[in-house]
């Protein structure tokens, strides 16, 4: 099935969209109708009529390292070195503060443009820490040179959010080797929407998003990748009874579990847990590097139609031309960004918009088709030309952009 080559839009089916062009897959994918008919399951028959039986019947317990095994299978990484649980910015803490402890070196590199939880958690880290250890943010492209012989861990996020700029995983990773530094990437806007090799590019730690590509639905469970051969070397800091060597003993004294179990923490999110394994059935069908092919498809006809038929009309390209560059959104800015996104959205063409001035448009070809990418732009062209933004009704923002 994997080796038959799909149309953009081939699993449109699939997923619950009627006629949206849904341009928001790299901020909230939308409903699988696999998740829909698990969820109801899961309430109904698993814990409606299973009640605490279900523990065993169905496995509840292990639920977190199933779906991470599914989840190493898109991200290049063997069975038992992922996690599913938590939040991104949980897993990043949790990394993060092993990695630190661990290394016993001073500095945590990142860049200065990474998404803010991700600096946030950092320098919480750094506070909890006594200021032992200061967090150093530089701009992507000095990043490579700001690695010293005093940097514990290197923390990037593999495609920015807002210009959806990729860093070369490979060479970064091994910059930071060759100086003696961990390495841990935020998958958060590459998981499900382009090849990830993990294991390959011998990655220390990695955290992720599965609410985004993997249409595993809000607040969706994060992951936590640790390499295999660190497993047992790091000592977690959050230190819970799921990640015990024998949660069921009940022993007053904590010890770590075996491998990758450790990085657990509490009690699996059973009913988000088994939402995003049926959200991720998709994957079996079709494989990352079609995804990644039929996404930068999707991505370049936009950019192109951007330029040919909005020229002139005040936007401006802010994510790489360069497609080896690119994750799988495109940024667009104006400054009236945030109307024009709510004069789209009124249309039932949903992107988002992230301050000051980016819209962003998410590249999808699960579900997405050229002509919604020819809709979208049709639409940009027709709301810039007769100002149609210009309404109170859009111009109004709300808390969440
Ligand atoms: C979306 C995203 C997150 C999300 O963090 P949560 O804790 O799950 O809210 C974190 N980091 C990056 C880089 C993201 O893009």
């Amino acid at each position: 099935m994997k080796n038959t080559p799909h149309a953009p839009g081939a699993c449109r089916d699939r997923f619950v969209l009627g006629k949206t062009v849904y341009m928001n897959g790299n901020s909230l994918g939308p409903l699988p109708r696999a998740a829909q008919a698990r969820i109801r399951d899961v309430v109904d028959t698993q814990w409606g009529e299973g009640f605490s039986r279900s523990w065993n019947r169905y496995d509840w317990i292990n639920i977190a390292q199933r779906v991470g095994d599914r989840i190493g299978g898109l991200v290049g990484a063997a069975p038992g070195q992922i996690t599913a649980g938590d939040s991104t910015s949980v897993c990043l803490f949790k990394l993060a503060a092993a990695a630190v402890r661990h290394s016993g070196r001073t500095r945590i590199l990142t860049d200065a443009g990474n998404f803010p939880t991700d600096l946030y958690v950092l320098q919480g880290l750094a506070h909890l820490l006594g200021e032992k250890v200061d967090v150093r943010a530089e701009p992507a492209d000095r990043i490579g040179a700001a690695i010293t012989d005093d940097t514990a861990l290197v923390v990037l996020t593999h495609v920015d959010y807002k210009t959806s700029a990729m860093y070369d995983m490979a060479a970064i990773t091994a910059a930071a080797h060759a100086r003696g530094a961990i390495m841990l990437w935020d998958l958060s806007h590459s998981t499900g929407a382009l090849p990830v090799h993990l294991d390959d590019c011998e990655v220390d730690f990695a955290v992720g998003c599965s609410y985004k590509y993997l249409n595993g639905g809000p607040g969706a469970p994060a992951f936590s990748y640790v390499a295999k051969r660190l497993q047992e070397v790091i000592v977690p800091v959050v230190t819970g009874w799921m990640g015990h060597r024998t949660p069921f003993a009940f022993s007053g004294e904590y010890e770590p579990a075996a491998g990758i179990r450790r990085t657990s923490v509490g009690t699996p999110e059973v009913l988000a847990q088994s939402v995003l394994d049926a959200s991720l059935d998709v994957f079996d069908e079709i494989g990352l590097d079609e995804i990644r092919d039929q996404s930068l498809l999707l991505s370049n006809l936009f950019i192109e139609r951007v330029d040919r038929d909005c020229a002139g009309l005040g936007l401006t390209v802010a994510s790489p031309r360069d497609a080896q560059r690119r994750g799988s959104h495109v940024a667009l800015t104006h400054e009236q960004g945030y109307a024009i996104m709510q004069a789209l959205i009124a249309r039932d063409i949903i992107g988002d918009f992230r301050a000051p001035d980016l819209m962003r448009f998410g590249f999808t070809p699960l579900y997405q088709t050229l002509d919604d990418v020819h809709a979208t732009v049709d639409a940009l062209h027709d709301i810039l030309t007769t100002g149609s933004w210009n309404r109170p009704e859009f111009l109004q923002r709300s808390f969440v952009t």
